[in-house]
């Protein structure tokens, strides 16, 4: 299945958790894996910490501390070489455990659409495998 985040800022990690479990729900699978995929180059997953919302901050300044804009060969194409080098580094999909017919996540931990080069529409798949 596939759903759409409508990304407000430049840079943002959304938390779609909600949105992949309920297509594990849905899918009637108790035991497997869930592939969480964002078909985008400058768009990311990554699994962290939602509780404490200067998580994602963080994550969003380091990756602009170690990533410069503008200084890049593929900014005199488009503009957006760190957005494209920040989705490389932090990975275009994340695959969880499915046990009980729920995601295995740790309680700390939330998944998130992490978009680099927006205000834009993100699609995000999911393919769950199991029994
Ligand atoms: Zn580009």
């Amino acid at each position: 299945m596939e759903f759409t985040v409508s990304t407000n800022s430049r840079q943002e990690l959304v938390d779609i958790t909600n949105e992949v479990a309920d297509a594990v729900e849905r899918s009637g699978v108790k035991s497997g894996l869930c592939n969480v995929y964002v078909p985008h180059a400058t768009a990311a997953i990554a699994i962290n910490e939602n509780a404490d919302p200067n998580i994602t901050s963080d994550i969003i300044d380091a990756l602009n501390k170690i990533v410069k804009e503008g200084v890049w060969r593929h900014d005199k194409l488009d503009g957006n070489a760190a957005a494209h080098i920040k989705a490389a580094i932090v990975g275009p999909s994340e695959t969880i455990p499915i046990e009980e017919g729920k995601l295995v996540l740790g309680t700390w931990q939330d998944i998130f659409l992490c978009a680099f080069d927006g205000p834009k529409d993100r699609r995000v798949r999911v393919t769950i495998l199991g029994k």
